[in-house]
């Protein structure tokens, strides 16, 4: 709890949140404390080319692959003092109380705390993870600029004293790697609502996200009967019900779909919308059902358009499939809050960490812990400091069973 409170402070908006995101003076500040952090247990933490912190605690046998725990401390604008931070805290404990243990590790087992996971300043998400694995390249870093002032994700690092261009000899090697657990902050409802101190991850889910276009005709709003309109927001809104009923008919909590965003031209209260334009967001861990609802979803579209006569398109922006996590890693999870007494279920996640990433190199865990009312990238976002122990105590233990 003091390291959470100490990182809370390293915020560039005191009083309103924190606000750390990667390559700030707050993010340094973070870093330099996680660093002295990992120095005073008498480990060598080690900052790669993008800003990402590893840290080992050697074991028994260095040259096999390790165990990786840790999660991000970069956070929104106005964001919370626990998504990412409690994962990357939690990776310090564990290794403080492995020592306090006495335990030395069959295998070394590393800290990882990942840069740029939200995406804020670069509009990527992931970067520090991506990176790791090899999957950003220097390539990519140079080609990716900030949104505030234009730099290049890969000037940006070496302007912040970085060193990206050692970051290939740097990336993780599945033969480095035998298992990451990452502790996270549930960001949503289900565990408080349902009474539950555990969350156990078994997929995390992927996503389409779509821009659509719907064209009419601007017209008086008084002159023109309602049998000759083409009113590309009633079209929208229809449109929009569709979206919503469609994710609604799956029946399971993975399935999701939002429409975030919407504009309409040319917004004026006298004048029949000629143009909408809006986002749509679908979700889901199945990556059939998700591809079967898109289908589902683009058809609905045209079929309305054509009813109301008007024009539609639909741009994907981006995609994720959905990733599954290790379900033998998950049932040691399990086992071990059993053995705690803790309450849990086995769950998805409805969004992206970190440790998605990962998966594609190891096996690979996470575990969620309740998010006050569901709050998160908000001031209000709380974990109760005993739930937090819970967490950091099944790490514990699940590390201890892989490294026994
Ligand atoms: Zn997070």
């Amino acid at each position: 709890m003091r390291r959470i409170e100490r990182l809370a402070g390293f915020t560039a908006t005191p009083g309103k949140g924190s606000t750390r995101t990667t390559y700030t003076p707050e993010f340094r500040q973070a870093l330099d404390f996680l660093s002295r952090e990992c120095r005073a247990l008498g480990l060598d933490p080690v900052v790669d080319g993008i800003g990402n912190l590893r840290c080992r605690l050697p074991g028994r046998d260095n040259a096999a692959p390790g165990v990786m725990t840790g999660s991000h401390i970069d956070t929104v604008i106005h964001g919370g003092d626990y998504d990412g931070v409690v994962g990357s805290v939690a990776a310090l404990e564990v290794l403080a109380v492995l020592q306090e243990n006495r335990f030395v590790p069959a295998v070394p087992v590393e800290i990882v705390i990942f840069a740029e996971e939200e995406g804020v300043t670069f509009d990527l998400s992931l970067a520090g993870s991506k990176a790791l694995v090899g999957r950003m390249t220097l390539a990519d870093m140079k080609v990716r600029t900030s949104n505030t002032d234009g730099r290049s994700l890969y000037q940006t690092a070496r302007d912040f004293g970085l060193d990206p261009d050692g970051l290939p000899q740097s990336v993780l090697r599945p033969a480095e790697v035998s298992a990451m657990i990452e502790l996270h902050i549930e960001q949503s409802i289900a565990l408080e609502h349902d009474l539950l101190q555990i969350g156990v991850i078994e997929k995390i889910a992927g996503s389409f996200n779509y821009v659509v276009e719907v064209f009419g005709t601007a017209n008086h709003a008084g002159a023109t009967p309602m049998r000759l309109r083409r009113d590309a927001l009633v079209g929208a809104a229809l449109m929009i019900q569709e979206i919503e009923a469609l994710a609604r008919a799956e029946g399971r909590d993975e399935a999701v779909a939002t429409v975030g965003r919407l504009a309409v031209a040319p917004n004026a209260a006298n004048v029949i919308p000629n143009h909408v334009s809006f986002t749509f967001d679908l979700r889901d861990t199945d990556p059939d059902r998700m591809a079967e609802r898109l289908a589902e979803t683009l058809a609905a579209l045209d079929r309305i358009a054509q009813v109301r006569r008007l024009d539609v398109t639909a741009r994907r922006t981006g995609t994720n499939a959905p990733i599954a996590l290790s379900g033998i890693l998950a049932d040691l999870v399990e086992d071990c809050a059993k053995a705690r007494g803790y309450s849990y279920k086995r769950m998805h996640s409805g969004a992206l960490h970190d440790t998605a990433v990962l998966a594609e190199l190891a096996p690979s865990c996470m575990i969620f812990v309740p998010s006050r009312d569901g709050r998160s990238h908000a001031p209000e976002e709380f974990t109760d400091p005993e739930e937090i122990r819970r967490g950091v105590q099944l790490v514990v233990d699940t590390i201890v069973k892989l490294t026994g």
